[in-house]
This record gives C-alpha cells, structure tokens and sequence, in this order.
C-alpha cells in the first residue's frame, strides 16, 4: 500500500532521538518534497532505522545526522550522513555482508549482532532499489539509497 515516507523517517527519527541526545549528536531531517511509495511500512522502517542507528553509534560526542529525503518521476531517494569515524575505503563494500563489522572490539562496546545493513540492503532489493555508501575515514559516512516509485517487471 502506499505510504507516506516524510512520516515514516519522521517516526524512526522520533525513537532514535534519546539515544542521540545522550551523546549531544544532533539529527536533522530535510525533505525537498513529500514521497509516497508503495512499500512495506515495517520492513522499511526498520531499513531506515538501521541507517540511522549506525549513523549515531558510529558517531562522535557532539556529532551530526542528517537524513534527506528528495524524489523524481522514477525513483525516490533517502541520504543518511553522519560527521562519525567513517568507513576505510577497503572495507566500504563488505559492511553489507552479514556478520560483518570493521572494529571487532570496538563494536563489542557498541553492541549488536553485525546484521543491520544486511537486512537495510535485502530490504532495499525486495523493493527493487539500491544501496551504496560513501565514506571518508575519520570525517564520516553517506549511506544513499534509491528505490523506484513504480516497478515494472
Ligand atoms: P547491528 O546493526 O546488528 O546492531 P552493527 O551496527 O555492527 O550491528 P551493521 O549495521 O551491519 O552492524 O554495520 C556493520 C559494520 O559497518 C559496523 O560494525 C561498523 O563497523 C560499520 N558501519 C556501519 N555504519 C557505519 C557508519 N555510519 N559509520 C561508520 N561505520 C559504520
Ligand atoms: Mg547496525
């Protein structure tokens, strides 16, 4: 069914909120245009907060988040970047993978399982879209996503 995407990040933001403010990271949402799509609200949500969980753990005290959400005729599009510690450019391609992590010990601290982004991507694919980041180690990281608002087989 169609769904209201500004709302949905608007909601993911929401929870994520106090675990930001304890480390002073500031998470702001710009949207150029309201987007409805036809997805799975759950499923999506949960891709969403995925992104933007990782853009707050992997943040610095008195860091920044800041979702975009912009679309065209064919595709919306979700930006989720971060001023955290980045990705080296030698691994920007396995954090995808399942049980992936790129500091053991310091996601140990952090905690978690190492599956979050595998799910976001699998749930970007089911919704026939895409998923890449860009990163620049020690200033931080672009999680950009692109799924089509209509689908033809
Ligand atoms: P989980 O999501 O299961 O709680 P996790 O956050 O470690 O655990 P993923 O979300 O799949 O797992 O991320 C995989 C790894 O990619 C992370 O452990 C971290 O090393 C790196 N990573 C993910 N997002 C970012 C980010 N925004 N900035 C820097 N590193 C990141
Ligand atoms: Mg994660």
């Amino acid at each position: 069914s169609q769904v209201q995407i500004n709302g949905l990040i608007e909601m993911v933001l929401k929870r994520l909120r106090p675990i930001a403010r304890k480390r002073n990271i500031e998470l702001i949402f710009e949207s150029k245009r309201d987007v409805s799509a036809d997805i799975d609200e759950v499923k999506f949500s949960l891709a969403v907060n995925n992104l933007v969980e990782n853009a707050v753990k992997y943040n610095k005290e008195d860091g920044w988040v800041r979702v975009t959400l912009d679309a065209d005729h064919k595709f919306f599009y979700l930006k989720v970047a971060d001023s955290g510690i980045g990705i080296p450019a030698e691994f920007k391609e396995r954090v995808f993978e399942r049980f992936y992590r790129v500091d053991k010990a310091r996601s140990r601290e952090t905690g978690g399982t190492g599956l979050g982004l595998a799910i976001t991507k699998s749930v970007v694919l089911m919704h026939h879209g895409a998923i890449r980041v860009d990163s620049v180690e020690g200033e931080g990281s672009t999680f950009m996503v692109r799924i089509p608002l209509i689908y033809i087989p």
